[in-house]
């Protein structure tokens, strides 16, 4: 932004607009935001202790671990939007900065070596222009030092969108989806799985359950995690704190 843009266009909050010090959030708009600090290790429910949920002790995901850096809910659910289809820029800077700070200030580690981002099909991608997973795996890759690898998933057929679905219907639109050269992956055994919104987990589950048969383990991150209907209110009220 040069000088003119800036006496022009002031900065202000990107969700209320009321005049800031740059083009983030307003202290009132961020403080809807609900940080991730404990929670399931391996699907990322939110907790006050941080212990296998019920779900996962009865059915363990494929994956070795999930965490995601925000509940999906209120204004961190919004910017989404802003970012996924009104195609803001600076929407995109403010999420992905995001999860790069939340690597750093909670000392993320796994024994990943390789950081995959969740594609898109190819059409929906020159529909759209960007894939929100690509960006945020570049993220993670300045705050890890690990490399993105984009030529082992791929998308091969369009399926339609999985809003509205149940998850068993989100599971049958998923199979078949996904592609797994394992070539590209250049001999890394561990990946990082890296997706914005983890919804039933079901587009993961896929994914995850493809390296697998290739002797390839997966840890997962998202940007956002969606809380099950009956668990917003109290999960929320426990675990989730604000920043
Ligand atoms: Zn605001
Ligand atoms: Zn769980």
């Amino acid at each position: 932004m040069n000088w003119l843009e800036r006496l022009l266009f002031p900065p202000s909050c990107q969700l209320c607009g009321v005049p800031t010090t740059n083009d983030t959030l307003c202290a009132h708009c961020a403080s809807d935001i609900h940080v991730i600090d404990t929670a399931c290790p391996l699907c990322a429910l939110p907790n006050d202790d941080g212990s296998v949920c019920a779900s996962c002790s009865q059915q363990p995901p494929y994956w070795q671990s999930a965490h995601s850096c925000f509940v999906y809910d209120g204004n961190l659910a919004e910017l989404i939007r802003h970012w996924k289809y009104r195609k803001q820029r600076v929407a995109q800077a403010l999420l992905c900065n995001a999860m790069t700070a939340w690597l750093v200030e909670t000392q993320f580690i796994t024994t990943a070596t390789a950081i995959v981002p969740v594609p898109l099909h190819r059409n929906k991608l020159r529909q759209r222009g960007f894939n929100t997973s690509y960006h945020l795996a570049q993220a993670a890759s300045k705050a890890l030092n690990l490399p993105v690898i984009t030529q082992a998933l791929t998308r091969k057929q369009h399926t339609q969108s999985q809003a509205g679905l149940s998850k068993i219907e989100r599971h049958r639109n998923l199979l078949g989806a996904f592609d797994l050269n394992i070539a590209a992956l250049k001999q890394h055994e561990h990946v990082l799985l890296i997706d914005d919104v983890y919804t039933t987990g079901a587009t993961a589950q896929i994914c995850t359950q493809l390296f697998q048969d290739k002797q390839v383990n997966v840890h997962l991150l998202t940007l956002a995690r969606a809380l099950p209907p009956n668990e917003v209110a109290q999960s929320l009220a426990i675990t989730a704190t604000k920043p």
